[in-house]
C-alpha cells in the first residue's frame, strides 16, 4: 500500500540526505567566513589610506601605513588559510572570533607603540574590532576579549610615558584626523546595519521555521492517501471529544463508515482506481460534513466520523444523508457503471463509556448494517 513505503524510509537515502545537509552547512559557513575576511581587508585598506595621509603630511614615515596594511592582511591571510582548509569547522565558534580579536588588537597595540604620535588612530580601530566581534561573540567570549584588551592597553597608558597623540597642527593632519574619525564612525555604523540585517534575516527564518514546523505537525496528523486525519489523530480527537462532552454535558455521536464490497472494486478496476475511489469518497465526506465534525481514516476502507454535540437521531439523519450522497454520486468517470456505497454503524456516547466500548458498539452496529444487506445505516 502507498502508505507503507513511506512509513519505513530508506536508511541509506536518509544517511545521504544527512551528509548533503551537513556539507551544505559547511559550505554556507565557509562563504560567511570569506565574506567577513573580505570586509576586514577593506577595513585595513581604509585604515592604511588614512595613515597614508599622515605620511603625506610628514607626521609618520611611509613605513607605518605599509607595514600596518601588510600586518593586517597577513593576519587575515592566516585566518583565510585556516578557513579554507576547514580547520575552523573543528571549533564551535567557526569564526574563531576571540583569536581574530586577539590578533587584530595586538596589531593595534604594536602600532600604538611604533607610532604613538598618531596613537588615537589605532585606538579608534579597537572600536571597529569590538563592533564586528560583538556580532559573533558570546557574553563569556566578550568578557575574555575585553579583559585581554584592557590588560594590553593598561600598561601602555599607565606604565609608560609614551605621548599618545592626535596631531592636528597642519591642514593635512586635520584632514587625516577627520578621515580617521569619519571612517571609524562609518565602519561602526556599517557593522550596526549589518547586525540589524542579520537580526531581520534570523527573524524571517524563524517565521519560516515555525511555518514549516506547523506544516510538519499537520502532515503528521493526516492520512497520506485521503487527506483525512490518520488513525492516531482521529483516536486522539475522539478521546478529547468524549472528555469535552462529559464536561459540558452534551451528546456526542460517532459513526464507523465502511465502503461496501471494496475488495471487488480493487479486483475489478485495479488498486490505483481503488485509491482514487477512497480519495473521492473522502473529498465527498469533507464537502458534506459540518466544520465541527472530525473525519479520519480508521484503517483500510473504514473511516471514523466524530459528531460533537449530536444526539442519536441527529447522527442517524446525518449518516443517512451522507449514505445517499455517496450512493447517488456519479462514479462512472472511474469506470462505466461503477457504483460505490457505504454502510455505517452509528452510536451515541453513554455515561461512563470508554472510547473502546464506544467504538465497539459502533463496530457491532456496522456489522449489522452489513449483515442486513449493506448500503445502509444501523444505530446501536
Ligand atoms: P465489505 O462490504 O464487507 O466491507 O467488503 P469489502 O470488500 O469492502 O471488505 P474487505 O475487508 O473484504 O476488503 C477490504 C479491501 O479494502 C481489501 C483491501 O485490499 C482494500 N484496501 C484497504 N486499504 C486500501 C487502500 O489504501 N487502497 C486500496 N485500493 N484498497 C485498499
Ligand atoms: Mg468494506
Ligand atoms: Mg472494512
Amino acid at each position: 500500500m502507498g502508505t507503507a513505503a513511506s512509513a519505513f524510509p530508506n536508511p541509506i537515502a536518509a544517511e545521504l540526505e544527512g551528509v548533503s545537509l551537513r556539507s551544505a552547512k559547511l559550505l554556507r559557513r565557509a562563504r560567511q567566513r570569506r565574506h567577513t575576511l573580505a570586509i576586514q581587508v577593506v577595513s585595513y585598506v581604509l585604515g592604511a589610506a588614512a595613515l597614508l595621509v599622515y605620511a603625506f603630511a610628514g607626521t609618520i614615515s611611509l613605513f607605518i601605513p605599509t607595514t600596518f596594511f601588510l600586518c593586517g592582511t597577513t593576519v587575515i591571510g592566516v585566518f583565510a588559510v585556516l578557513s579554507e582548509t576547514n580547520v575552523n569547522d573543528r571549533f564551535e565558534d567557526h569564526f574563531l572570533t576571540v583569536f581574530q580579536v586577539g590578533a587584530h588588537v595586538v596589531i593595534q597595540l604594536a602600532f600604538l607603540i611604533a607610532a604613538p604620535q598618531i596613537g588615537y588612530a589605532f585606538l579608534n580601530v579597537l572600536f571597529i574590532i569590538f563592533a564586528v566581534a560583538s556580532l559573533r561573540m558570546t557574553s563569556f567570549q566578550a568578557l575574555v576579549a575585553w579583559t585581554l584588551t584592557a590588560a594590553g592597553v593598561a600598561p601602555i597608558f599607565l606604565l609608560t610615558r609614551i605621548p599618545l597623540g592626535m596631531p592636528v597642527a597642519t591642514p593635512t593632519e586635520r584632514f587625516a584626523a577627520l578621515l580617521c574619525f569619519v571612517l571609524t564612525i562609518g565602519q561602526c555604523a556599517f557593522v550596526g546595519l549589518y547586525g540589524e540585517s542579520l537580526r531581520k534575516k534570523l527573524y524571517r527564518s524563524g517565521v519560516k521555521l515555525k511555518e514549516a514546523y506547523r506544516r510538519i505537525e499537520e502532515l503528521a496528523e493526516l492520512d497520506e492517501l485521503t487527506g483525512s486525519y490518520n488513525r492516531r489523530c482521529i483516536m486522539r480527537m475522539l478521546g478529547e471529544e468524549i472528555t469535552r462532552a462529559r464536561r459540558i454535558e452534551t451528546r456526542c455521536s460517532i459513526a464507523l463508515i465502511d465502503l461496501d464490497w471494496f475488495k471487488r472494486i480493487n479486483d475489478a478496476h485495479g488498486h490505483p482506481t481503488g485509491d482514487e475511489v477512497l480519495r473521492t469518497f473522502a473529498i465527498t465526506m469533507f464537502a458534506n460534513i459540518r466544520t465541527i465534525d472530525r473525519f479520519g481514516r480508521y484503517g483500510g476502507e473504514e473511516f471514523l466520523l466524530v459528531l460533537p454535540d449530536t444526539p442519536a437521531d441527529g447522527a442517524a439523519q446525518i449518516l443517512e444523508r451522507l449514505r445517499e450522497i455517496v450512493a447517488d454520486l456519479d462514479w462512472s468517470a472511474f469506470s462505466p457503471g461503477m457504483r460505490v456505497t457505504i454502510s455505517a454503524g452509528v452510536t451515541t456516547l453513554q455515561p461512563s463509556e470508554t472510547p473502546d466500548t464506544f467504538l465497539a458498539r459502533a463496530d457491532r452496529a456496522l456489522y449489522s448494517a452489513k449483515a442486513r444487506g449493506r448500503n445502509q445505516i444501523a444505530c446501536a
